[in-house]
């Protein structure tokens, strides 16, 4: 019989934990009898008694798991430790707040089921959001589509099913800072997705901020694509271009001794090569400090304790 792992980050959802665990239940009870499964909470060094719910939980409940972080690692971290940790044939990621709607996992699995090694869901644009969060979000993905070579559909979100396959490859990976939207797409295997409006958080609070969704951005582009690094290279060969063209103005004038008052013009191209100089040592940093923090090898995240094997 199949095993499906459903693996939870949870960072400060005290009350979210036993709700949605009461609902996983409910849900592979009622439609998914014929199926084993395995439930992974993750306490990403929560600060409230998230730990405390998740343990009362899986004292309730043989198929209540838990992998305690010893201090926040981010939701990222977390879906690498419960796929290195989990023993599904699949697993399902899923958000603590129930934003992602638990009656849609018996839909993943008959996808699943059906051949498919990805299932992704794409979120329904929610017109209730603050509306600079979606422009960003629709900027972002425009942005990733056209300087990475790896297909990633807009509206795609953290709930997804991945076949032992890609769990496989996702356990070997040795990268810092993974950006899974990209990296499931990368593996390869036969995708498929489901669509879903997304519900209103249930208690707590989000913690993302607008500075999180743009260091994600960033992390999506330089942890699939060289194509910002040659930016540097086109802007130049675009202004050495220009400049020809411009050399025999000034020699005519030179010649000519037609005086040019150039104040401002020297102080106008002086802040704007300044300015696109400094934006290209800048990329160069940011992929620098990529490859710095990757060299020093560090583990993605450490676990305080666990019931897991
Ligand atoms: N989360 C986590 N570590 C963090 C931040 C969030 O494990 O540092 C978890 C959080 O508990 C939730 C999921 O990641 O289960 C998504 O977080 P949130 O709901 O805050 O994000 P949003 O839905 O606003 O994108
Ligand atoms: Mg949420």
């Amino acid at each position: 019989m199949s095993i499906i792992s459903i693996i939870i980050p949870a960072y400060n959802e005290e009350k979210n934990v036993p709700i949605i665990t009461k609902k996983i239940i409910e849900c592979f009870n009622n439609f998914l009898v014929d199926l084993h499964y395995e439930i992974i909470f993750i306490n990403d060094g929560s600060h409230d008694n998230t730990q405390k719910s998740i343990l009362e939980e899986a004292e309730k409940n043989e198929n209540v798991y838990f992998i305690n972080f010893s201090r926040n690692f981010g939701q990222r971290n977390a879906i690498k430790a419960a796929l290195d940790y989990c023993h599904g044939d699949c697993a399902i990621s899923i958000d603590c707040d129930m934003q992602h709607p638990i009656e849609l996992i018996p839909q993943l699995v008959k996808k699943w089921q059906e051949g498919n090694h990805l299932v992704c869901s794409l979120r329904e644009e929610d017109k209730s959001l603050p509306y600079l969060k979606r422009l960003s979000s629709k900027v972002f993905h425009r942005f990733i589509s056209f300087l990475s070579n790896t297909q990633i559909d807009y509206g795609v979100s953290d709930f997804r099913l991945m076949d032992r396959k890609i769990i496989n490859v996702a356990k070997n990976l040795n990268e810092k800072d993974i950006f899974w939207r990209g990296i499931v797409r990368w593996v390869g295997f036969k995708y498929d997705t489901i669509t879903y409006t997304p519900n209103k958080r249930l208690s707590g609070e989000t913690s993302y901020t607008m500075a999180d969704l743009y260091r994600l951005a960033i992390t999506g582009i330089v942890s699939f694509s060289v194509k910002p690094l040659h930016f540097g290279l086109y802007i130049g060969l675009g202004f050495t271009f220009l400049s020809l063209l411009y050399i025999p103005f000034i020699i005519y004038s030179f010649v000519n001794d037609i005086a040019v008052s150039g104040w401002s013009s020297i102080i106008m191209l002086v802040l704007f090569f300044g300015g696109i100089q400094l934006i290209v040592l800048g990329i160069i940093g940011y992929y620098l400090g990529e490859m710095f923090m990757q060299a020093k090898q560090r583990p993605n995240y450490i676990i305080n304790d666990t019931n897991l094997k």
